[in-house]
């Protein structure tokens, strides 16, 4: 019989109870470091005060009134999402794929509002992922994804990720824009080359189509800068937002410039819940401690040492990994055996990793993790690599 809860999961035999920082407690009383952050969303560790505290007295004031009405908490985190990004303006939704879908939506309405309402076809990129509503699906590509959900969302193309003259190549007389993930999350944590995303915004100018930027992953400080598009020099036109953006509270946000933020008129496009106020209560609450001096070149100084560590771990064990990859606090490492068999020897040693797209296992610890916590992680990790290489060997004896 099926369980009551849908078993669309496959889920690990592990129940938390409570959380502090970067450590999560089983209801059997085991702990665990978190290099996952429940996939790169609970930017500020578990049980954060000040996020907290501001959840509990929106909670107590009020949670939700609907967007027929003013909500200043949404208006007090877009005006500050508009002040410290290159956006004119923020919608707010619940989630990364809902983020994007408003995303698709803006950018095909703002082409079609400049009377070329023939342009609304979408380039994308192999390793994409969107999210799981049935455009993000045709826009993420993974054929495994769509299979027997019926006729896909039109008007998507898939290039090759990194290589410029394919995105050329795809360009046509019904390009709308191009959506691209400045670090491929999902797909198994490959960055962007730095010069492919500013070829990609020269293209977008030289056809007049729209950069559309998912950093549904990578943005609100994964990277070590507030977007990770900042690392090369560029601003997109649109942006989605999302995971961390709530700290761990459902929140998602389109941010846009004005030409096509106001493509976006009543009636077009809406959400029940989105940017609720006890939704953005917490989405300001994160921002206080992201943007707060010196956070995000923290996240830096932490990125840098992790990667480091990953990278000392990777030369040191040939048989289990073939590299370390990534940006900020959103790292890879490629494995040589089966990923699954890793991450089972890191959560027996203590650690949560999560696994990403071509066999990586994927670190994104939270923002405020600790040097300590890092060490330790780096202790465990090799420990765990340890254990695979020598059942890697055995297996190579007993052949
Ligand atoms: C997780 C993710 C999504 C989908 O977000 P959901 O909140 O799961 O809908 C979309 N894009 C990227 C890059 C993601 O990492």
């Amino acid at each position: 019989m099926i369980s009551a809860l849908l078993p669309n999961y496959a889920r690990a035999d592990l129940a938390f109870e409570r959380g502090e920082g970067a450590w999560l407690w089983t209801v059997d009383g085991r702990r665990f470091l978190d290099f996952g952050s429940g996939i790169a969303t609970a930017s500020l560790g578990h049980g954060h005060p000040h996020l907290v505290k501001a959840i509990a007295e929106q909670a107590a004031k009020v949670m939700h009134t609907s967007n027929l009405y003013r909500i200043p908490q949404a208006e007090r985190l877009a005006a500050r999402l508009v002040e410290n990004t290159f956006a004119d303006s923020v919608f707010f939704c619940n989630s990364g794929a809902e983020a994007n879908e408003g995303m698709i939506k803006m950018m095909r309405r703002a082409m079609s509002d400049a009377g070329k309402p023939e342009r609304f076809r979408f380039i994308c990129f192999e390793g994409a992922f969107h999210g799981r509503t049935l455009a993000t699906l045709a826009a993420t590509g993974n054929p495994h994804y769509m299979e027997g959900f019926g006729p896909v969302v039109e008007g998507f193309d898939h290039v090759p990720f990194n290589n410029m003259n394919a995105v050329r190549a795809a360009i046509g007389p019904a390009t709308c824009g191009i959506i691209v993930e400045p670090v491929q999350g999902e797909g198994g944590v490959r960055p962007a080359d730095m010069q492919f995303l500013r070829d990609l915004r020269a293209v977008c100018d030289e056809y007049g189509i729209i950069l559309g930027m998912d950093e549904v992953q990578t943005g609100m400080g994964r990277t070590g800068k507030l977007f990770a598009h900042e690392w090369a020099g560029i601003t997109p036109d649109v942006m989605s937002s999302a995971k961390g953006i709530g700290g761990g509270f459902p929140l998602g946000a389109v941010l846009a410039k004005e030409q096509f933020a106001k493509a976006l008129v009543p009636g077009t496009h809406g959400t029940t819940y989105g940017g609720n106020p006890l939704a953005c209560a917490a989405g300001n609450a994160v921002l206080d401690v992201i943007l707060a001096p010196g956070f995000l070149e923290g996240v830096q100084r932490k990125g840098n040492k992790l990667k480091t560590e990953l990278e000392t771990i990777a030369r040191e064990f040939p048989t289990v990994f073939v590299d370390a990859r990534g940006l900020g606090l959103l790292l890879g490492m490629k494995a040589a055996v089966p990923v699954a068999q890793i991450q089972a020897a890191c959560v027996a040693e203590g650690l949560m990793a999560i696994t990403a797209g071509e066999n990586v296992l994927r670190l994104a610890p939270p923002l405020v993790v600790t040097d300590s916590e890092i060490d330790q992680a780096a202790g465990m990790l090799r420990a765990a690599a340890a254990k695979v290489a020598a059942a890697v060997a055995n297996k190579a004896a007993a052949q």
